[in-house]
């Protein structure tokens, strides 16, 4: 008998007002259910923003400090269980367990640096135009957060968003992917045992066309923080554009990396490897198009071919698997398509192209490490988000046209660059329009102290983490105090 979850919603476990569930099923093996989660209803999200209201009350009335306390010691809640959270999360997700243990490691940190950020949510004092006055601003907590977030990142993304709008203050209300409840579950609980008061975190499982919806409709909720795919953003978007609400977008990405005929070869084929097949390609930031140099592209693509073909798949709680499954088959069913249409545009095939075999593989979501050459910078391959294991190879002459097809694209999150030319690096850092460069390592890996992000169409001009994630969840507020005793006016012309 498989376990039945629940919400959690005014400070206890709920079952959903709607009395439906969906189920959750381990993508490496379909037969293994994990558990029935709430395919909740607006009815849900209106009890979660009732209670996330008193939460805010409570919250944003605690001392900073105090509240740095609860993150600390959810910082240290994660430490104990994150072989268990890890496990989990593999169980639900499918990445192998060293990714996941760096899922809930990414969300560790974010707990430390949050809780230290509550004691430096520094205002400006500044001086005044006018004798005998201050002038100053400080930064005050804004109401409900609804953190709506992706499946890929089943620990990091929620925490990135919870823990600094905990810091600033604010009550939150999470609707995390249908995908991977079970890691949202277990989050919740270390926050409760962590000490937060019950009425400010709301958890409201659910589809993104209900529960997400009206979260994101409801007008007591101020600010919206959503990743996952453009074209939900763009929905969003829409929504609290008309609303007035305070959004932060982050979403798909379609990031290459560049190799020049210098670089070192051994080691951007390590980070080839790693940025495109990673996660299964299931990344935002996952390198989906590969930019070789004239010189070095055949030596390069033999070599990338060779170890694509060595990669092992299967379940990500096994020891020898370097490749788990697809999240589900609608993932799968559009790696297929995009293979397709790499073939019907006349890309060469050079590895994989094929669903994973064998018994290990028949229950699952799994799908070779694929690689297309020949591809053109126009081609669907090159410019469109597939979210999977495929990598297209483009050819190029000079850094010039390397940087000019890394910038061809709608998407803005990362990119590389591989050289031993110090002012080729400088240029790329320049002239690569992403959100992050990197050079001589792959697209991918992103540090908890650093501001996350893209830009065009990846982002709406917001950061997740380091410093500048503090400032979207918080209000500035500016204070004069005038201690002349007489009325002095400002922006009158007193000159
Ligand atoms: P998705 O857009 O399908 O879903 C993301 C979340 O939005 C889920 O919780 C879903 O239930 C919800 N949702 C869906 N429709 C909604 C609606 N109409 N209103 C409110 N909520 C709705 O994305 P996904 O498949 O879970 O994740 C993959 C995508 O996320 C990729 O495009 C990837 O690039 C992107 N992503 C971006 C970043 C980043 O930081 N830029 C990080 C991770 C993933």
């Amino acid at each position: 008998m498989s376990k039945t979850y629940k919400n959690f919603i005014a400070g206890r476990w709920t079952a959903p007002a709607t009395g439906k569930y969906l189920e959750n099923r381990n993508p490496a093996d379909i037969s293994d259910l994990i558990g029935r989660f709430p395919d909740s209803g607006p009815r849900d999200i209106e009890a979660a923003v009732v209670s996330a209201a008193k939460g805010f009350q409570i919250w944003s009335a605690t001392p900073a400090p105090a509240r740095g306390d609860v993150l600390r010691r959810v910082g240290d809640l994660l430490v104990d269980r994150k072989d268990d959270i890890a496990r989990a999360m593999t169980r639900e997700m499918g990445k192998v367990l060293a990714e996941t243990g760096g899922d809930v490691q990414e969300g560790i940190d974010t707990a430390y640096y949050a809780a230290s950020e509550t004691r430096r949510l520094f205002g400006n004092t500044v001086p005044s135009e006018l004798r005998s006055k201050w002038a100053m601003s400080y930064r005050r907590p804004i109401g409900i957060c609804g953190l709506i977030t992706p499946f890929n990142f089943p620990m990091a993304i929620p925490t990135w968003k919870m823990f600094p709008a905990l810091a600033c203050g604010n009550s939150v209300i999470l609707k995390p992917s249908e995908d991977v409840p079970h890691t949202a579950t277990l989050l919740v609980e270390i926050l409760l045992d962590a000490g937060l008061p019950p009425e400010v975190i709301q958890l409201v499982h659910g589809r993104g066309q209900t529960a997400g919806r009206a979260l994101v409709e409801h007008p007591t909720v101020p600010v919206v923080s959503f990743t996952g795919s453009t074209a939900t953003g763009s929905t969003i978007g829409e929504t609290c554009g008309r609303m007035h609400k305070r959004l932060s977008l982050e979403m798909g990405g379609k990031n290459a990396i560049v190799v020049m005929d210098d670089a070192d070869l051994d080691l951007a084929l390590d980070g080839v490897l790693w940025g495109a097949f990673g996660t299964t390609g299931q990344r935002c930031t996952a390198t989906s198009r590969l930019l070789l140099q004239r010189r070095i592209h055949d030596k390069f693509v033999a070599r990338l071919e060779e170890a694509a073909n060595g990669m092992r798949l299967g379940s990500g709680l096994a020891k020898d698997t370097d490749v788990g499954p697809l999240i589900h088959q609608a993932a799968r069913d559009k790696v297929e398509r995009y293979v397709q249409i790499g073939k019907e545009d006349g890309a060469e095939l050079v590895a994989g192209g094929r669903r994973g075999t064998g018994t290990r593989l028949s229950k699952g979501w799994f799908y070779r490490p694929t690689i297309f050459a020949g591809v053109r910078g126009n081609d669907r391959l090159a410019q469109e988000e597939i979210f999977g294991p495929v990598l297209s190879v483009i050819r190029f002459n000079s850094f010039d046209d390397a940087v000019r097809i890394n910038n061809s694209v709608r998407y803005g999150l990362s990119s590389s660059l591989y050289t031993q030319d110090v002012h080729l690096a400088f240029r790329a850092m320049q002239r690569l329009d992403n959100g992050i460069t990197y050079v001589n390592a792959p697209t991918i890996g992103a540090e908890a102290h650093l501001p996350f992000g893209g830009v065009k169409q990846t982002g709406n001009g917001h950061r997740e983490g380091g410093w500048e994630v503090y400032h979207f969840y918080s209000e500035t507020k500016v204070c004069y105090v005038d201690y002349s005793g007489m009325l002095q006016r400002a922006q009158i012309d007193n000159y």
